[in-house]
């Protein structure tokens, strides 16, 4: 027997830990953030890294890299996504579970922050391989996760089957049922109706919210998205279904542009029955994946990657809106590009909280045991999105700087709140 480890090369990327610290600096000198609670945030909590061997269906042992880092839990349990994809990496786990903290706060949800992930191509591995993966990936983490402690969810290349699978290991790790143990579960095993849409749900209340005050009618509006997975996907149909002209969609496989709106129900019919990929789909011309964050419509929803909105598209892009539904799109270097332009970006850790705020309606359905409709939900999920909006837009305005800034404010003045009043040794 052969045994491997996963080697495969991280793509060069910029430290997105950075990128945080660079906002959180920013935020913190026009708030006025004292710099113990500065020098707490800018370390993470907890880091914990583990090597997890699988057996792969063609005989051979793969050793993969699994991370779990848990950034604060000042206000809660850490509550943090997921990712399997080849770049994760310490940085980027570090810098997704800080954005945790930061929009769990901006939120007003009773959580920290922690984000998890394994550098590993789920698109290349069978149902059995990710199976196998996710399950030892979680008996790794028996002692990080908990309903009370650290609680996962989905994030990109991953699902409510997955989590399905953790709880599972979990159970038979601690001898119980822990469905709180996890957020995103399918429903009949303790996940939340609403909770798949949520995320492209809290980016149409944003979208809303955000055309309301530049006082235009969605009816007269065009959009762009980037990605066509969870988010994307669900954001591209809900904006549609509010009157808004969807003219560009793209994924890894094709970015389509159709001047005249694509027909969304088609492109999702056509992902359900050609293993989730756009490509292959006729309802628009194919053009250059860039040349989708700068075609010309209105709103620009980048839903796939971070660091795509660079300085040199941040000079080109022709959207007013820029609405966040991935997390990190858009690098630091942009972002005084955008404001100067007049662009206005509502960010991911406002833009993008719709999934955490359903996962939290989750984790107390769980701990009840009693569940709600979906229409439930969505009420209270939109109520929550439009309230952390307006508290994220008034921070904006009161300290005179973009909405990104004003979102870490929102979220620096809770947080600095409980980091002060539980003291520290
Ligand atoms: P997903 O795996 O369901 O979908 C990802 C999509 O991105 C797919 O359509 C994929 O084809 C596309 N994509 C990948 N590489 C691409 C490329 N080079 N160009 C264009 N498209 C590409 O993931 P998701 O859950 O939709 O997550 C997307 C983003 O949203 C991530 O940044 C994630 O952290 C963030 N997010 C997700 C949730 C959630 O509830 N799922 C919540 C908050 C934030």
């Amino acid at each position: 027997m052969t045994t491997k480890t996963n080697t495969a090369p991280a793509e060069q990327h910029e430290s997105m830990f950075d990128a945080v610290l660079a906002r959180l600096d920013v935020a913190a000198k026009i708030y006025g953030l004292s710099d113990d609670v500065a020098n707490i945030l800018r370390n993470p909590q907890k880091q914990v890294k583990v090597s997890i061997p699988v057996m792969m269906d063609n005989g051979k042992m793969q050793v993969f890299e699994g991370f779990r880092t848990v950034h604060s839990t000042i206000l809660g349990p850490s509550k943090g996504g997921i990712r399997y994809a080849m770049d994760v990496c310490d940085d980027e786990v570090k810098a997704l579970s800080a954005w945790m903290t930061f929009k769990c706060a901006v939120a007003n949800l009773p959580y920290g922050g922690g984000k998890g992930g394994i550098k590993c191509n789920p698109r290349e591995m069978s149902v059995g391989e990710l199976e196998r993966l996710t399950k030892a990936y979680t008996v790794a983490m028996a002692d990080v996760f908990g309903v009370d402690r650290d609680i996962p969810a989905p994030d990109m290349g991953t699902s409510g089957r997955e989590m399905a699978w953790l709880v599972d290991a979990y159970n038979k790790t601690h001898r119980g049922d822990f469905p709180g143990v996890t957020t995103g579960k399918p429903v009949g095993l303790g996940g939340s109706l609403g909770r798949d849409a949520a995320t492209g749900r809290g980016v149409m209340i944003s979208t809303l919210a955000a055309l309301a005050k530049m006082k235009l009618d969605p009816k007269n509006v065009t959009a762009a998205v980037q990605g066509f997975g969870n988010v994307g996907s669900h954001a591209a149909r809900l904006l549609n279904e509010q009157g808004i002209k969807i003219c560009a969609i793209g994924d890894h496989t094709a970015t389509l542009w159709n001047e005249k709106g694509i027909d969304i129900k088609a492109a999702l019919d056509y992902v359900k029955a050609n293993g989730n990929i756009l490509k292959g789909f006729t309802g628009g011309v194919e053009i250059k994946p860039s040349e989708l964050l700068t075609a010309n419509v209105d709103v620009l929803v980048p839903a796939a990657l971070q660091n795509v909105i660079t300085e040199d598209v941040a000079n080109n892009i022709k959207a007013k809106l820029i609405i966040e539904g991935a997390n990190g799109p858009t690098t630091p270097e942009a972002d005084p590009i955008l404001q100067q332009k007049g662009v206005i970006v509502v960010p991911d850790i406002l833009a993008n909280g719709g999934g955490v705020t359903v996962s939290y309606f989750e984790w107390v359905q769980n701990k009840y045991g009693h569940y709600w409709t979906e229409a439930e939900v969505n009420t209270k999920h939109d109520a929550s999105m439009n309230a952390a909006f307006e508290n994220v837009w008034n921070n904006a305005e009161q300290y005179k700087t973009t909405m990104r800034i004003g979102a870490y404010i929102a979220a620096l003045k809770k947080v600095e709140l409980g980091i002060k009043a539980k003291g520290w040794y």
